[in-house]
């Protein structure tokens, strides 16, 4: 934070910081990264005491009438974009037990190292809770945790608060059986032609969504039999039915 001026310090949105997730340096302009360098500069000038600014994680929140946005950490553009080797998973979850009135549901992306399985940030977008569960993969990532750490985690639960799998540990449960080769992901973008594409959504979910990018589907919802062969992608909403219908696919050998 010191300067070429040993008495002045660079802090808050005019310096760059290290960037925890890729170890560069960045801009990051908010409250947070500022008050953490202001306090550490002051006590430096104060006292003498020195102490390294943290890394930060750009981690920042936003709500529009009642929509909540936010990001810790890498997207998956950003970590694709600084070379690394990355997967991601979504996962739709209620932001405390669905049996408990007021559950909302949470869009949650886990972005994460291939291999090492090392958390490298992630995004959400819902109502309550999306706060809760940044907080929970910022303070994970301080620490450079795994999804096999983020599985582990012991959360605070009971039904108006969250749920005893939370949408952090289902994301990183999804991660983990990707990473295992349990239940391979293929991201949202990817090019579905050459694939076999089974459909395993419930009549009223199909009419609900349209699915995009696979004309070529077939529809067999999950309590009729499977499929012959061939390669098969289980597609589905809400997520779990997917890998409901994967695991059924794999056990007759696909
Ligand atoms: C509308 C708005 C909403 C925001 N909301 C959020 C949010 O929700 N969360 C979040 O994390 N961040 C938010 N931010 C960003 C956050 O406010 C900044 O990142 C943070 O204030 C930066 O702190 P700073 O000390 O670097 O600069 P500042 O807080 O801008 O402080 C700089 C100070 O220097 C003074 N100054 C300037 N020039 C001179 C001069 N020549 N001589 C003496 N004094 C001078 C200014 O008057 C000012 O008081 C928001 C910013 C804006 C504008």
């Amino acid at each position: 934070m010191r300067t070429s001026d040993p008495d002045i310090y660079a802090v808050g949105d005019a310096a760059e910081y290290a960037y925890g997730p890729t170890g560069g340096r960045m801009r990051v302009p908010l409250a947070g990264p500022a008050n953490k360098t202001g306090r550490l500069a002051g006590e430096h000038a104060a006292t003498g005491a020195s102490r390294p600014a943290p890394a930060a994680r750009g981690t920042s929140i936003v709500r529009v009438f009642e929509k909540v946005a936010g990001i810790t950490g890498l997207s998956m553009r950003a970590a694709l974009k600084a070379g690394l080797d990355v997967r991601a998973v979504h996962v739709t979850a209620n932001h405390h037990a669905g049996y408990f009135p007021g559950a909302e549901e949470i869009l949650f992306k886990l972005v994460y190292e291939n291999g090492t399985g090392r958390v490298l940030g992630a995004q959400a977008v819902g109502g309550p809770g999306v706060d809760k569960r940044l907080d929970v993969i910022s303070t994970l990532t301080h620490f450079n945790g795994t999804v096999h750490d983020l599985a582990q985690l012991d959360l605070a639960y009971a039904p108006p608060f969250g749920s005893a799998k939370d949408p952090v540990h289902m994301a990183a449960f999804a991660a983990e059986n990707d990473l295992d080769g349990l239940a391979r992901l293929l991201q949202p973008d990817v090019d579905l032609t050459p694939f076999q594409v089974v459909d395993v959504r419930d009549p009223d979910e199909v009419l609900e969504l349209r699915l995009v990018g696979a004309p070529h589907a077939k529809r067999i919802p999950l309590n009729e039999p499977a499929p012959g062969s061939g390669s098969w992608i289980r597609r589905c909403l809400p997520w779990f039915h997917a890998i409901r219908g994967s695991g059924r696919m794999s056990a007759r050998g696909f």
